[in-house]
Order: C-alpha cells, then sequence, then structure tokens
C-alpha cells in the first residue's frame, strides 16, 4: 500500500502541494499519495488525528494553522523549535514530529535557484509574521553583513529582534525607520501583496545591484515587485521557488531522497504564465 501524505489547511482548495509531490515522487520512484485535506478552523488537531488514524505518515500544514501545529507536535526540530511554527509533521511511533522547511525553501531558492550568495549581503526582511519569524535564523545562517527588519507594526519588528538576539545585532522599526539606508537584498514576508496592497517604502532601499524577492506569487507582477523594479532594484523574484523548495525539504525529511526541483518549478511556471 503506498504511503499516505497530506497538506492541511483552510482554505486548501488552491494548493499546489498535491502536484509538486507527486512530481517528485514519480521522479524518484517512491510510493506514495499526497492530498490536500481541509481542517476545520475550530478543530485541526482532531484532523490530524483522524489522519494518523487513516495511516497517515506526514503532512505539510498551511495558513492558518502553523502555530497551532507547533503546539501540537510532541517533539520539535531546532529550526521549528526556532521558528515557533511548524510546516511539516511527521508521523512515527506514536510521536508528532514537527519541522518548519520555509527557511531553507527561501534560502535554497536565492542561493541555488537564483544564484544569489547571501552572504556579506546588507539584508532587509519585510515583515514581521509567521513567515518572517521562520527564515530569520536561516538567513543569519548564510552570514549577512547584516538582517533588518521592518514591519508596520514596529512593536512586532522588535519583539523578533529580541527572540533573536542571541544569533546576531537585527535592526528593527517601521518602514519610515530605514530611510536613508540600502540593501543588497531585500525580501518581502508581509501579506500585503495578497490584498494588492502596495508597502510605504522610503526611496533609496534598493541598491544598484539589488534582488527584490517576494514571497508571495501568482499570475503577473505583484505590487510588491512593481514597486521594487520601479525603484531600481536589479532583479526581481517572486515566492514559487520557495514554494517548491520547501516541498523538496520536506519531501526529503520524510523519505530520504532529494529530490531535483527544475522541472516542477518550469512546470508550475509555465501554468501561472497561460
Ligand atoms: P502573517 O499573517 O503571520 O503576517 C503578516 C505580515 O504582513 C505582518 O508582518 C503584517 O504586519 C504584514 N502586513 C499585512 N498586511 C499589510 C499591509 N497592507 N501593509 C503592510 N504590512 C502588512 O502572514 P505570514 O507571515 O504567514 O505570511 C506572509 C506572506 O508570506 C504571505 O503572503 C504568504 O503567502 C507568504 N508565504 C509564502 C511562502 C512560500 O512558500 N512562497 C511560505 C510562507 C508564507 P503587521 O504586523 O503590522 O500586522
Amino acid at each position: 500500500m503506498s504511503d499516505l501524505y497530506a497538506v492541511f489547511g483552510n482554505p486548501i482548495a488552491h494548493s499546489k502541494s498535491p502536484a509538486i509531490h507527486a512530481a517528485f515522487a514519480a521522479a524518484t520512484g517512491q510510493d506514495l499519495i499526497y492530498e490536500a485535506r481541509l481542517a476545520p478552523l475550530d478543530d485541526f488537531a482532531g484532523a490530524v488525528a483522524e489522519f494518523i488514524r487513516l495511516g497517515g505518515k506526514g503532512a505539510n500544514v498551511t495558513v492558518p494553522f502553523k502555530e497551532e501545529a507547533c503546539r501540537l507536535a510532541s517533539r520539535l526540530s531546532e529550526r521549528a523549535a526556532r521558528a515557533g511554527a511548524v510546516n511539516t509533521l511527521s508521523f512515527a511511533g506514536g510521536e508528532i514530529v514537527g519541522d518548519n522547511t520555509d527557511g531553507a525553501g527561501l534560502v535554497g531558492d536565492i542561493t541555488r535557484n537564483l544564484g544569489v550568495s547571501l552572504a556579506g549581503k546588507r539584508t532587509l526582511l519585510l515583515g514581521a509574521g509567521g513567515a518572517a519569524r521562520g527564515v530569520i535564523a536561516p538567513i543569519l545562517a548564510e552570514e549577512p553583513a547584516c538582517l533588518d527588519i521592518a514591519n508596520r507594526t514596529a512593536s512586532k519588528a522588535a519583539e523578533l529582534a529580541a527572540v533573536f538576539g542571541d544569533l546576531a545585532g537585527l535592526r528593527a522599526g517601521c518602514f519610515a525607520d530605514f530611510a536613508g539606508l540600502s540593501y543588497d537584498v531585500v525580501i518581502n514576508a508581509t501579506s500585503a501583496s495578497l490584498s494588492g496592497a502596495s508597502l510605504p517604502l522610503p526611496a533609496g532601499l534598493f541598491a544598484s545591484d539589488s534582488l527584490a524577492y517576494d514571497m508571495m506569487y501568482g499570475k503577473g507582477e505583484t505590487p510588491f515587485l512593481r514597486l521594487a523594479r520601479e525603484q531600481g532594484a536589479a532583479r526581481c523574484a517572486d515566492g514559487l521557488g520557495m514554494l517548491v523548495e520547501q516541498a523538496a525539504e520536506a519531501f526529503f525529511v520524510w523519505r530520504g531522497v532529494r529530490p531535483a526541483t527544475g522541472a516542477v518549478l518550469a512546470g508550475l511556471r509555465a501554468q501561472l504564465a497561460v
């Protein structure tokens, strides 16, 4: 019988994860089924328990359950504990092990797919929600010159800077606090692009050879990437590659096999283009 995996979210019908994992399984010869499961907003734990009862071996977790998944896990990987959020669960021997592959996905997309090293780069992270928190330690592990955090609500950026203060000194503030500074890499981890909103960024943030990266992806240019291009960012990238890379990392956690990602990413990119 095929091993059973799923992604839990609410909503979930839009998820690309089943197609991504089916492609990874076919390419690596792994015998598994991966489905999308809608979890009730008030009973994520019940949905997971039912899935384990059915023989589920592991699951991805997406909006809005990543923090709840972190609390549900009986054991956490170091990167999940740091992130305070879980996007990958493994079920074995009565244990629920929580992991977080979002940061590895982002760093893998930037460094391998886009060929941009973060080492020595002045890096600015926009946003202080779950996605931002999940990528801070993996970015710092690449040894950027600095990692600053700008958020609409300055106090939340300050909180994150304090949480990760043992790893590095992180400057934190609201967007206007970064006027006069410029960065080699600017990563948008806010959900502003989801609602089509533009960020009130001070002019001059993007250094002449900079990369602007939006974790959001979709058809066409996101509002953040449009702004970045207009303000002089040399390169712009959306988060589709991060999505595929975090999935590949989850696949590796579960199966011990690292799938190639290029063809899957190219296929998804082509779908978005039509
Ligand atoms: P959260 O809800 O946890 O955080 C939202 C963040 O966005 C907060 O910092 C919030 O600021 C900010 N924000 C929301 N609306 C606006 C606005 N109009 N103007 C300025 N700031 C705004 O969301 P997540 O961290 O979970 O997700 C953030 C984004 O990352 C989403 O777009 C999500 O799709 C994407 N993502 C992509 C992944 C991928 O694989 N490509 C993986 C994970 C996430 P404030 O604190 O002031 O409210």
